[in-house]
């Protein structure tokens, strides 16, 4: 369904890349991820969760992210999901895993799209009541995308343990 397609009246508009219905009032997937974002910019409460926000959303639009960072992304989040990372804003490795992380991202390879991009997409995250919902939110969204990447759980997992500590 393309995203064009608005003979419904906007509110059946469908994302042709994670098949998420557009919620009225936006205009396309992006723009909700934007406010997605902007909440977790302004309000310090939200922060804690910003890397899963970037890393489910670039995996499940990554005609749009582009296609060569779906490595670097399932990657990071393998790390945060299975090795404890640290998901908040402006969250850093530490500088030895930084250098590591650097040299390999050259050699990243190209990892297809699942078919199915995951059960869960940003417009289950908008509209949290507070913070706590928000993050909750926001994991399980994340979990939906890494479990719908299983094809390539093998390579993120070598690649992460490699990172890890
Ligand atoms: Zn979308």
């Amino acid at each position: 369904m393309a995203l064009e397609n608005d003979k419904f009246g906007g509110a059946e508009r469908v994302c042709a890349m994670c098949g998420a219905p557009v919620p009225a009032g936006f205009e396309r997937c992006r723009a909700v991820f934007e406010e997605v974002c902007a909440r977790e910019y302004s309000d310090p409460a939200f922060q804690g969760v910003h890397l899963l926000t970037v890393d489910a959303y670039a995996l499940q639009h990554s005609d749009e992210c582009g296609p060569r960072s779906n490595a670097f992304h399932l990657m990071r989040l393998c790390l945060l999901l299975e090795h404890d990372g640290d998901p908040r804003l402006g969250a850093r490795p530490p500088r030895a895993q930084a250098k590591a992380f650097e040299h390999d991202l050259r050699g990243f390879p190209f990892l297809t799209p699942p078919s199915r991009p995951g059960t869960l997409t940003v417009a289950d995250v908008i509209g949290a009541q507070d913070s706590a919902e928000h993050s909750e939110r926001v994991w399980r969204w994340a979990r939906s995308v890494w479990d719908a990447w299983e094809p390539h759980h093998a390579w993120a997992r070598e690649t992460a343990q490699r990172h890890a500590r």
